[in-house]
């Protein structure tokens, strides 16, 4: 077993008073070790970053100090006084609060009853009301968490959801703070203005702990960081010690590639056209308004954008099955052929056959067939091809023998094509789905979110998949929520917003900041100087990318 100090690099600082103390953590659920063992210090007044791969037992640890599980074994102290923390409230009590993945608001109450619901209650909730009204004001304003206090949660963005969850922590009167992925569901705006608000609750001596998987966050705001794999705690180090580099490498326990390597594009004749592409959906509303792009072999064109803004129904369109009721317009041709948008010939089957390839956003409804084997899924959507028939019948010999040899390609684990694709974690699901329809050699990729739930480990095997396609000759065409995935990969960027392109740019040529102005809507021309800073933590993004900063 490891423990906090056999790393590399500073130690946080033993001699400071700690905020939290954990000591021999342990919790099972069933046969899964959740947590071994783990012990953690995170001193006063600090921003601490927990790291770790999916599932590596960080949100099982938090609910375990926030008082949702019971440990097996294991000591807690808050402001170094044993805790024994039963439920929520203790937790409360002593200062913690906890904003969680998955917000816990009521939609239809609004953001003040939101905020004290829980707190008080009863005959009290009339004057609590009001007094909870001058203190949402007053925390607004120390900490730009503004947000109408009358407003209905479900009218809200996700931005301003999470700034309720925070206000209500801060209602309770938290001193510390716990932030579990908090940035998965915002654009990079947000994800600023959140950081530049955990600043401030710092200055305030306020102790932050922040759940995250993604290296650039840690690096831009911790003061310290831990780093977890499979249950148990690798070690706790000082982040301006350490590097993106030696953090991923203990996260994964092996030397991980950050950035896939790769030579310049050198894109030939357009593989897809797209001119003039319109959907309006059952409801009327204009999802995709006059989309053109071109999409040219040899080349990976990225398609950045906050999930939402017709990624989905673009991948749809171009798979085969644009959304069920909606009306299509416009023009598609692969190959110079004219692909239709609807009726007959528009189908995922067909649209395989004439090579495109496609792996969906959502692997669990549409890329796989849950409760089919490994070695069924391996063929789905292709089992009308030749190889993998006999005559009139399916040859299953032949498709069990390459299952196997993809399953030994792809590394994926375990290594037996008979369990079901639902017995898969999320990322050998996703390699299997990358295994089918990479290894078809389609002339057009459409891949939407490949990473999505992926540890790192198989994110660097799947970018280096979609690399070689490229590499040999054919279109891909990526759509990701991640900023950092499309930058490194793509060879050509275009931004989605409110199912327009909102622009195009070279990786190189831009930053981030750039890119998600573009993702927040606002277009070159009403580019404010205001608007367009980009805070210098998170300008080293630029460095993580292939081609560095412009
Ligand atoms: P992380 O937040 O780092 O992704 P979790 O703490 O959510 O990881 O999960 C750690 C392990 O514990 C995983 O294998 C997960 O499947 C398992 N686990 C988490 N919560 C439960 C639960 N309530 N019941 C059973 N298993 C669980
Ligand atoms: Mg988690």
């Amino acid at each position: 077993m490891t423990h906090a100090g056999d790393m590399p690099g500073g130690r946080p600082d033993e001699a400071a008073p700690a905020a939290i103390e954990l000591r021999g953590i342990s919790k099972a659920f069933g046969p899964v070790q959740a947590n071994k063992d783990i012990s953690l210090r995170v001193p006063k007044g600090t921003i601490h970053g927990i790291i770790g791969e999916n599932g590596a037992g960080k949100s099982t640890l938090m609910s375990i100090l926030y008082g949702f599980y019971k440990p097996d074994a294991g000591e807690i102290l808050v402001n170094g006084t044993s805790l024994t923390v039963t439920d929520s409230q203790t937790a409360i009590r002593a200062g913690i609060g906890m904003v969680f993945q998955h917000f816990k608001l009521v939609q239809n109450f609004t953001v003040l009853e939101n905020v004290i619901l829980g707190a008080e209650d009863g005959p009290l909730l009339r004057p609590s009301l009001a007094r909870a009204r001058g203190v949402l004001k007053q925390l607004a304003a120390e900490y730009e968490l503004n947000v109408d206090p009358d407003e209905v949660i479900e009218e809200l963005s996700v931005g301003h959801q999470q700034r309720v969850e925070i206000l209500k922590a801060l209602y309770r009167q938290a001193d510390i703070l716990i932030l579990d992925e908090p940035t998965g569901v915002l654009t990079p705006a947000e994800a600023d203005h959140l950081f530049r608000i955990l600043r401030g609750l710092k200055d305030e001596g306020k102790t932050i702990i922040l759940i995250t998987h993604k290296l650039r966050e840690i690096m831009a705001i911790t003061d310290n960081v831990s780093v977890m794999r499979r249950g148990e705690m690798v070690g706790s180090v000082q982040t301006a010690q350490t590097s993106p580099e030696e953090l991923a490498e203990l996260m994964v326990g092996r030397k991980v590639l950050l950035n896939v390597g790769k030579t310049p594009a050198r894109p030939g004749a357009p593989v897809l056209e797209i001119r003039d592409l319109t959907l309006v959906d059952e409801d009327g509303v204009e999802r995709l308004r006059g989309i053109d792009l071109d999409i040219r072999a040899g080349e990976i064109l990225g398609i950045a954008g906050v999930s939402g803004n017709g990624q989905t129904q673009l991948l749809e369109i171009l798979g085969g099955y644009p959304e069920k009721g909606s009306t299509v317009s416009g023009r598609l041709s692969l190959n110079g052929r004219e692909l239709p948008l609807g009726g007959r010939g528009c189908d995922g089957a067909e649209r395989r056959r004439q090579g495109i390839g496609h792996i969906p956003e959502d692997r669990q409804s549409e890329g796989l067939i849950m409760d089919f084997t490994a070695w069924e899924n391996t063929a789905f959507g292709y089992h009308h091809a030749p190889e993998c028939n006999r005559g009139p019948l399916m040859d299953n010999a032949a498709i069990l023998a390459d299952a196997e040899a993809k399953m030994e390609r792809f590394d994926i684990r375990p290594r037996n094509a008979h369990l079901a694709a639902r017995n898969f974690s999320g990322g050998n699901q996703q390699k299997i789905v990358v295994a089918r329809e990479i290894e078809r050699n389609p002339d057009l990729l459409l891949i939407g979110q490949p990473t999505r739930g992926v540890d790192i480990g198989a994110i660097e095997f799947i970018h280096r998949r979609i690399v070689e396609l490229r590499d040999a000759g054919k279109a891909v065409l990526l759509v990701s929520v991640e900023l950092d995935e499309i930058l490194s990969l793509s060879d050509r960027i275009a931004v989605m917003f409110d199912g327009r392109i909102m622009g195009e740019r070279l990786p190189g040529q831009t930053t981030t900041g750039e890119l998600g102005l573009l993702m927040a809507g606002i277009s070159d021309t009403e580019n404010t100087p205001d608007s367009a800073g980009i805070p210098p933590e998170t300008k080293h993004v630029e460095d993580l990318s292939p081609q560095g900063p412009a």
